[in-house]
């Protein structure tokens, strides 16, 4: 197939509609983010490839077992019965959706089940995930929020190491680059041990580094600039304060309660990473971010079975929609 007919990026969501409806646009323009340089056997690289249009996928010509691959082979999207129309709508409401979007939403504004849809938008939250290839420097927020969780699914012992008022909440850590980008981890309590490691993983020696009075944050000079703001004084010390997280907290509190209306613990770090990707590049157009969501598709994998395996797993078997057919071709000897 031709790939250098390529379609411009669709600027709003109608427009995104009315473009993928067409599956050869949607596959022309998918074809054209993920091997701009011509099409690839996802397996070995090779360029020899023939497109058979009839089943809209290739075959590879070189010598090895599953020669044959889509659009889908070796991204976020294998195995999937979903359309690409659908999920390249569904990546743009993810990427775009200011407070996030719920499973409830996205399953009737593509008319697909709310299971299909809640593990559609874990995958697209994979592909948020950002690599962190550099370092945070310059002036870093560091602060920690408790977010609400569900008591049931925690571990006695973490719920205990919380102490009082935290009871059944996680704990975030979250470091802020002034101008810069966002990143958060899940991290077990708020003491040192958990907290200062990330700071010295994520945030360039020598960077002044903005927390509050915690005591967990002692001892980070000479490493760092230290400034601290005691919260029970004020919250702004000059340049020293934490507001700019305060912001991306309330962001993110808002999209778990007002959308999510609750996050099992053990998934929020997905939540997370979305957020971060809808604020780090918030600068951008919908066009744009909905483009930087569909490059980092190629080259992750969330199963379901892994998904669902990460906690509990009462009454969570795929059943009798999309992901039962998606479970069930993960034993596909090409996988
Ligand atoms: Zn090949």
């Amino acid at each position: 197939m031709e790939t250098n007919n390529t379609q411009a990026v669709p600027k709003t969501l109608v427009e995104a509609v009315k473009v993928f409806s067409d599956p050869t646009v949607a596959l022309t323009f998918m074809v054209a983010l993920r091997w701009p340089d011509g099409v690839r056997c996802p397996h070995c690289q090779s360029t020899r490839v023939r497109f058979i249009a009839t089943r809209s996928v290739w075959e590879c010509r070189e010598d090895h077992p599953c020669k044959r691959f889509s659009i889908k082979t070796g991204t976020i999207m294998e195995e999937s019965p979903l359309s690409l129309d659908k999920w390249l709508i569904g990546m743009w409401l993810e990427a775009n959706a200011k407070n996030s979007i719920s499973s409830y939403e996205i399953a009737r504004d593509l008319g697909i089940t709310q299971k299909s849809a809640w593990f559609m938008q874990q995958r697209i939250r994979l592909a948020m995930q950002k690599g962190d290839f550099f370092k945070l420097s310059g002036e870093v927020e560091v602060d920690e929020t408790f977010i609400g969780g569900r008591a049931r699914n925690m571990h006695a012992g973490r719920r205990k190491a919380k102490g009082r008022g935290t009871v059944g909440k996680a704990v975030v850590m979250g470091l802020l680059e002034r101008h810069g980008e966002v990143r958060t981890r899940v991290v077990d309590n708020t003491r040192r041990r958990s907290l200062q490691p990330l700071i010295r993983e994520h945030v360039e020696p020598g960077a002044a580094v903005y927390t509050d009075a915690l005591r967990s944050y002692a001892g980070l000079s000479p490493e760092y600039v230290h400034g601290v703001v005691d919260h029970a004084e004020r919250y702004v010390d000059g340049n020293i304060h934490t507001n700019g997280l305060e912001n991306f907290w309330a962001l993110f509190k808002r999209c778990v309660k007002g959308t999510h209306v609750s996050v099992e613990p053990f998934h929020l770090f997905r939540y997370l990473d979305a957020e971060c990707f809808r604020f780090n590049n918030r600068k951008l157009k919908d066009g744009a971010r909905f483009a930087g969501v569909l490059q980092s598709v190629g080259g992750k994998r969330l199963t379901y079975k892994s998904l669902i395996g990460e906690g509990d797993t009462e009454d969570r078997a795929a059943s009798d929609n999309g992901e039962a057919s998606v479970v069930a071709h993960e034993h596909g000897p090409c996988n």
